[in-house]
């Protein structure tokens, strides 16, 4: 797997299932920043076709440049050069590449995924234990993968979570988010911050 010098698009790998859907032009800005940042997501959502759609066909004005599938296909909205809106902060906008993951986040009513699908954990700043749809291990192999690949092709020296912009109370991709797994297989290529780039 890896990214198009020309088209900054990643490239159909024979072991790994990539999709194209373009996003809609009201939903992202097409000019070219430096990416340095990658921030990472939950869906929130059961099914994602909602957020396919939200990305696609309706001007939501909300996009990331990638989504990852509990099955670990990857479907791209846009060159990672350009600009998603998902950071919810617009010179983190500017300098990141938004990777969404299918996950519910906290398993409740209406959101349900099977109790043996999730582990239990802190709600963040209340304190209440929830359970957390877990993250599945081809998803997690295809966020390595994609991960590696943006890593190899743009300055990339932080990864960090939507939870770590602040001001803006987002909780993705929450507690049964194994960062120490992911971090520690991206750092076989070189040295990543964990944390809010203070410039
Ligand atoms: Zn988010």
């Amino acid at each position: 797997m890896f990214i198009d010098r020309l088209t900054n698009k990643l490239q159909i790998d024979e072991n790994w299932q990539v999709d194209y859907r373009q996003a809609l032009k009201e939903n992202y800005e097409v000019s070219g920043h430096k990416k340095d940042v990658i921030v990472l997501h939950y869906t929130d959502t059961v099914l994602t076709s909602s957020v396919v759609a939200g990305f696609t066909k309706k001007v939501t004005k909300t996009s990331a440049h990638f989504l990852v599938e509990r099955d670990g296909h990857i479907i791209q909205f846009l060159p990672a050069n350009q600009v998603a809106f998902h950071a919810g902060n617009w010179p983190m906008n500017l300098r990141s590449i938004g990777v969404e993951l299918a996950n519910v986040g906290v398993s409740k009513f209406g959101k349900y995924v099977p109790e043996c699908d999730t582990m239990r954990a802190k709600y963040p700043r209340t304190n209440t234990v929830s359970a957390w749809e877990k993250f599945r291990d081809p998803q997690l192999e295809g966020l390595v993968q994609l991960l590696n690949a943006l890593v190899d092709f743009y300055p990339i020296s932080t990864i960090i979570g939507h939870n770590q912009v602040p001001k803006l109370g987002r909780i993705d991709p929450g507690p049964a988010f194994p960062w120490s797994l992911i971090l520690e297989e991206v750092q076989k290529k070189r040295p990543i911050e964990h944390t809010y780039p203070k410039s």
